[in-house]
């Protein structure tokens, strides 16, 4: 493919012959009598590659290399001279001139030469930036699919809570912390209510409706801090740091009520005449010591909740010794 190319030069003549020469090579050529009208051209729309003459009227050669570079530093510009000035060939070289041309040519050959080793030069630079374009596309992408992988590794597929392995993963993280630095966290476990029957009645795809509703009302109503995650089948966990016994009960009873007013379909049918959830709340540290111990008394607690006639939330307390 051929190149766009600016031939400047105040001899019509010179600048006729060149440009031919380029054409019949297949580029694509525009034509500038004056180093102004060149820039103008420039400006409008930037040339990989300009052949200038060096002494012209008013604006010299070597300016219009300082300004072609100072707007496009890429493009190649090729200066060209007489014998008798060969200085100002070396100091355009000397200003990030590319390559020089004596004139008057011997051949008009050495012209297409000159021209084809700063194309050349061109497409290399071009294809450069395109691998480098492509190569940071990919890792770009690569980077977002390792963010979702990871975070596809971390959730749970039904309902898109927290699973179970990044649960236990917080678990040790906040049971660390909170150690470290002598803080509350309260740890809430939450079972669906006649979740069986449900299915039953309505077909576990239903089931996993609701389950994604329960999961919905978590979600929205956690804050930001609190890990919300599927411990397996109909239970849920929720780990609330910097969190009081006080403060989980309260924040698990209004969790409570909401999937309590909830409408899900065919409810009437379950056993309590509605979806409904019960929740056994514990807190370390002032139930467990660790958290085997600590899931440990909120499920006791939960299971007191269910004996009590289910949707109801119990916090753990420890039996009075007799
Ligand atoms: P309880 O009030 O005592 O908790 O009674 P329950 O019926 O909820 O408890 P049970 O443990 O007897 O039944 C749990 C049901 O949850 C049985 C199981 O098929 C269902 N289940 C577990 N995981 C899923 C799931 O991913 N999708 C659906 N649809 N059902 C599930
Ligand atoms: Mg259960
Ligand atoms: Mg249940």
């Amino acid at each position: 493919m051929g190149t766009r190319i600016l031939v400047v030069d105040d001899e019509d003549t010179l600048r006729t012959v060149i440009s031919q020469v380029l054409i019949e090579d297949g580029h694509d050529v525009a034509a500038a009598a004056s180093a102004e009208e060149a820039l103008e051209l420039f400006r409008e729309n930037p040339f990989p590659l300009v052949i200038t003459d060096i002494i012209m009227g008013k604006m010299s050669g070597l300016e219009l290399l300082r300004e072609v570079k100072e707007l496009e530093s890429e493009t190649l510009v090729v200066v060209m001279t007489s014998h008798a000035s060969l200085e100002t060939a070396c100091e355009a070289l000397r200003h990030g001139a590319y390559d020089f041309l004596v004139k008057p040519f011997d051949e008009i050959d050495l012209v297409s030469a000159v021209v084809k080793r700063a194309t050349d030069r061109i497409d290399l630079i071009r294809a450069n930036q395109d691998l480098m374009q492509r190569l940071k596309s990919y890792a770009t992408d690569l980077e977002r699919l390792n963010e979702q992988l990871k975070s596809m590794a971390n959730r749970d597929g039904l309902t898109g809570l927290f699973n179970r392995r990044y649960l236990n993963e917080a678990l040790e993280r906040e049971f660390s912390r909170s150690g470290r630095h002598a803080r509350e966290f309260s740890l809430v476990l939450l079972d669906v209510d006649h979740f069986k029957h449900y299915n039953d009645t309505h077909g576990h795809l239903a089931g996993d409706e609701a389950l994604r509703t329960v999961a919905e009302v978590l979600q929205e109503r956690c804050r930001k801090s609190t890990i919300a995650a599927r411990y397996g089948g109909e239970e849920f966990v929720l780990l609330i740091p910097e969190t009081d016994k006080e403060g989980a009960e309260y924040f698990a009873g209004m969790i409570r009520g909401i999937v309590e007013e909830h409408a899900f379909p065919g409810e009437d049918s379950q056993p309590l005449g509605k979806v409904t959830v019960s929740m056994g709340v514990a807190t370390f540290p002032e139930d467990a010591a660790d958290i085997t111990g600590l899931i440990d008394c909120a499920d006791k607690a939960l299971y007191q909740a269910k004996k009590a006639g289910r949707n109801a939330v119990i916090t753990w307390q420890a039996p009075t010794p007799v």
